[in-house]
């Protein structure tokens, strides 16, 4: 009869622990490759193939998964990668997926530990935030869904009407919500699908320092409340994208508890600095929100997919997501006999995402976690140091946790020809596969973006790639002058 499984078990086998050795070959030499290479075109062509009708044994499908697919990845497994915001991965998380898949579990729910598994991994996860006993969370693909269910049990509560049967025409007055100018984009994407609109996510400035004006904020929700929305929601963020700022947290839990508000905390970045002593008192007052999302697959480094939401009223959370499906009655005993972990979310059927984060707590225990991310914070400083004591380095905004924004400024340039040498020094070191910064906009000013959420990071790796920033920066400077006007 046919099925999928191997014709060979034998022979599977084989394939198999190969792929593994491969793996932890390729991992152990990452320091010593490229970080990241541009993918040749007969690579590009080998993936623009007729759709497979017959089978191709698998020791060939596996040869060219390597050679034609994982050896051109984007290259944030590697010690100098620092672009954007995101985890480096790890071995064990990928142990941990492998057999997540192997115990194949639907996570929507049942009566199976990996269930069960998942609810130790969420407690956990509470107590790191702080969140009391008894609040509830689910994991979820990421951040910017761990904040849409956030934003949407918000919503939902602190509306007067019943909006999951009424819908948002129901409302007496528009609903608002306040975020910095800094605040991640995956909150207007939320405002837009819950239907709010992009308009009723009221921007509030920010200083210097990148964190919210608590006078700005004060200001517009009574200016609203006095126009005619509903003050809803302050989304603080702990842990900005762009440069790792901390909004005052306790003083917006206050206002929030003041003023009647919901308190949301987008701790994406900065709410696993918890687990560093040493930076812990940064985040004081996230404790005390009502809504917090985190994601693991960024300083834990699981693979990707990983983030979670906690709520501190569970209640209010099942009111937003929980369904009665005749279909899915529990029942007493077997298979059923278990709470549905799809009445804390979106999706219904959910993969066993828990499993990696269990493995990997378990084995490097959360100490370990918290002197990792630690010392990415220590980097940060040891390149904003070099970058200050550097002629030609200028530092664009203050270092907070493991983020650095810069830019290399040979002087008498305008803000054109600036931005167009630092994206071209950005450019070169991908290309020559020395590091991966990416750029930004700080108030006004673009520059270059280390985000050192890595846990292969070495501080030689830090001075490594500063000093390819100067060399880079200062040919192209060179260059230009001898190109010259004609
Ligand atoms: C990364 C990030 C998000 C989005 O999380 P994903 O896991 O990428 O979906 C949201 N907010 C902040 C501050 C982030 O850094």
């Amino acid at each position: 009869m046919e099925t999928l499984d191997p014709p060979d078990w034998d022979s599977f086998a084989r394939i198999a622990h190969d792929a593994v050795d491969r793996a932890i070959a390729r991992t152990a030499a990452l320091p010593g490759r490229p970080v990241w290479r541009p993918i040749p075109q007969a690579v590009r062509d080998g993936l623009r193939q007729p759709l497979p009708v017959d089978p191709t044994p698998l020791d060939r499908v596996v040869e060219d998964a390597w050679g034609g697919v994982l050896d051109y990845p984007m290259g944030n497994t590697h010690p100098r990668f620092w672009m954007w915001y995101m985890g480096a991965s790890s071995l064990t998380g990928a142990l941990a997926d492998f057999l997540a898949a192997v115990d194949g579990s639907n996570l929507g729910g049942g009566n199976h530990a990996a269930a069960e598994c998942e609810g130790q991994v969420i407690d956990w996860l509470r107590q790191i935030a702080g969140f009391p006993e008894g609040a509830s969370g689910t994991l979820t693909s990421g951040g910017s869904v761990a904040n849409l269910i956030g934003l949407t049990v918000a919503r939902n509560r602190m509306a007067r009407v019943d909006l999951r049967e009424e819908g948002l025409a129901a409302l007496p007055r528009p609903l608002r919500v306040y975020a910095s100018d800094q605040v991640h984009g995956c909150h207007q994407k939320a405002v837009e699908l819950l239907g709010m609109g992009n308009r009723a996510l009221r921007r509030i400035p920010t200083g210097p320092d990148c964190r919210m004006d608590m006078a700005a904020l004060t200001r517009a929700i009574d200016e609203d409340r006095a126009g005619g929305w509903q003050p809803t929601c302050v989304i603080a963020t702990a842990g900005t994208v762009n440069t790792g700022a901390i909004d005052p947290l306790p003083a917006i839990a206050d206002l929030c508890r003041d003023r009647g508000l919901w308190f949301h905390v987008d701790g994406c970045i900065g709410a696993l600095t918890r687990l560093s002593p040493r930076h812990a008192p940064l985040l004081d007052g996230m404790d005390r929100a009502d809504s917090l999302a985190l994601d693991p697959h960024k300083s834990l480094h699981v693979p990707f997919e990983a983030g979670c939401i906690l709520v501190r009223d569970a209640q209010a959370h099942l009111d937003s997501f929980a369904l009665h499906s005749p279909y899915l009655d529990p029942a007493l005993r077997g298979i059923a006999a278990a709470e549905w972990l799809l009445d804390w979310g979106i999706q219904t059927t959910r993969g066993f995402r828990a499993l990696k984060v269990w493995m990997m707590l378990r084995e490097h225990g959360t100490a370990r976690f918290g002197r990792i991310i630690g010392r990415n914070i220590d980097q940060a400083r040891r390149m904003a140091a070099g970058i200050d004591a550097h002629p030609r380095l200028v530092r664009l905004s203050p270092v907070t946790l493991d983020i650095v924004c810069f830019r290399y400024d040979p002087g008498g340039l305008d803000a054109a020809a600036l931005t167009a040498l630092n994206a071209e020094i950005m450019m070169r070191l991908q290309e020559t596969g020395i590091a991966a910064f990416s750029d930004t906009t700080v108030h006004g000013q673009h520059g270059l973006r280390a985000a050192i959420c890595n846990h292969r990071t070495t501080d030689e790796d830090i001075d490594t790639a500063l000093a390819a920033v100067v060399r880079t920066g200062d040919d192209l400077a060179l260059a230009a002058t001898h190109a010259g006007p004609a």
